[in-house]
């Protein structure tokens, strides 16, 4: 097969210059005093009780919120655990702190409980390079193959999709499905999907997305720091660049990482994903020495190393979530929700039979 045969057509120049634009003008949540920080948790404690509600964060949210769900019996997590736990929590409310495609699974999963977030604005640029009608009559074209799409997805694009995976379980997914003589139609993220072809030597045509935090991580660089740090592990995580990936000692999903900062001997680690992650990663590994992996420079990074949607949970807006919930709520037009259920279903029983996860949905 040519190289040509397995990708997509580039974004096209526009797009990618709104993803840009929007990343770097959307604002993060600003810093709070501790005794601001202090008014704000005892309030969010006290409305979470009142109101039969759950804390679901992401790893790569501030750390405030991770510890409060930590504090309150919600989850931190990656997207894979928080999309099963959410379901299989007995709260009448999911307070989902991450992007909306997290918000969105909470929702498909759980029509029948209220989901919030701090923020509808929080994007992803996979999701955003990926828009349901393009991609609708991209699957069209392509009618021999299986469409095997990421989480960091519109619930539209979930829809048109026969399976959703995440960084967790792409990799068996994508196994089982050669195995049964499956073609695969991969969107968005083009860097996974390439680690997932190699890996698998899978038959997938790959969208061409990107993710603005692991595209930025800079091989030349990385292989500057290994020279400064020769004993320690390098831990990428899959949306990198081939050219980090290939410099890795470990590679996987964020729960993965932090599972292998626990269990390598190394005590320094270098780690290629959302600087989001040191929290939960050096509670996990306390004895170990984590370094940010190098980005672009910062004058002409997106993100950084922080991405820069998951920056705008913040203490504030969680309790404005809480008390005045319009224009917090997730809402997914049922056949859409119908649709795209399925294919996340699919993706949680054959995680469940694998062991992937262990929360079991309510229903
Ligand atoms: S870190 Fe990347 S993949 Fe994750 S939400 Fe941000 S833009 Fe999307």
């Amino acid at each position: 097969m040519n190289r040509s045969d397995t990708l997509a057509p580039p974004i096209p120049s526009a797009l990618t210059e709104r993803i840009q634009s929007l990343a770097l003008s959307s604002p993060p949540a600003p810093p709070v005093c501790a005794a601001e920080h202090a008014r704000l948790t005892a309030a969010i404690k006290a409305e979470l009780t009142r109101q039969n509600a759950v804390l679901v964060v992401h790893y790569y949210v501030d750390q405030a919120l991770q510890a409060l769900a930590d504090e309150t019996g919600g989850r931190v997590s990656d997207s894979l655990d928080m999309a099963a736990f959410g379901a299989a929590h007995p709260a009448q409310t999911l307070v989902v702190c991450g992007v909306r495609f997290m918000g969105e699974t909470a929702k498909m999963l759980s029509p029948e409980k209220r989901v919030l977030m701090p923020t509808l604005q929080a994007e992803c640029s996979l999701d955003l390079s990926c828009p349901a009608d393009e991609f609708s009559a991209f699957c069209d074209a392509h009618p021999e193959r299986t469409v095997v799409v990421y989480a960091n997805t519109s619930a539209a694009v979930k829809a048109r999709a026969d399976w959703v995976v995440t960084s967790s379980n792409a990799l068996p997914i994508v196994r089982h499905l050669m195995a049964e003589g499956k073609k695969i139609l991969w969107a968005p993220d083009r860097h996974l999907g390439r680690y997932i072809q190699e890996q698998t030597g899978a038959d997938m045509l790959l969208w061409q997305g990107d993710c603005v935090v692991h595209n930025e991580f800079a091989a030349e660089d990385l292989l500057a720091l290994k020279r400064q740090h020769p004993d320690a592990a390098v831990l990428v995580h899959p949306e990198s660049p081939r050219a980090v990936v290939a410099l890795a000692d470990v590679v996987g999903s964020t729960s993965q990482l932090i599972a292998a900062a626990q269990r390598l001997p190394n005590r320094e680690l270098i780690v290629a994903t959302d600087n989001g992650i040191f929290y939960k990663m050096q509670q996990a590994a306390p004895d170990k020495v984590l370094i940010e992996a190098p980005t672009a420079e910062a004058s002409r990074c997106i993100s950084c190393a922080h991405c820069p949607w998951m920056a705008m949970n913040g203490l504030a807006n969680l309790l404005h979530a809480l008390q005045q919930p319009e224009g917090h709520e997730i809402f997914i037009p049922e056949p859409t929700r119908v649709a795209a259920v399925r294919s996340v279903e699919r993706m949680l029983a054959f995680s469940r039979a694998q062991g992937l996860v262990t929360s079991k949905t309510a229903r």
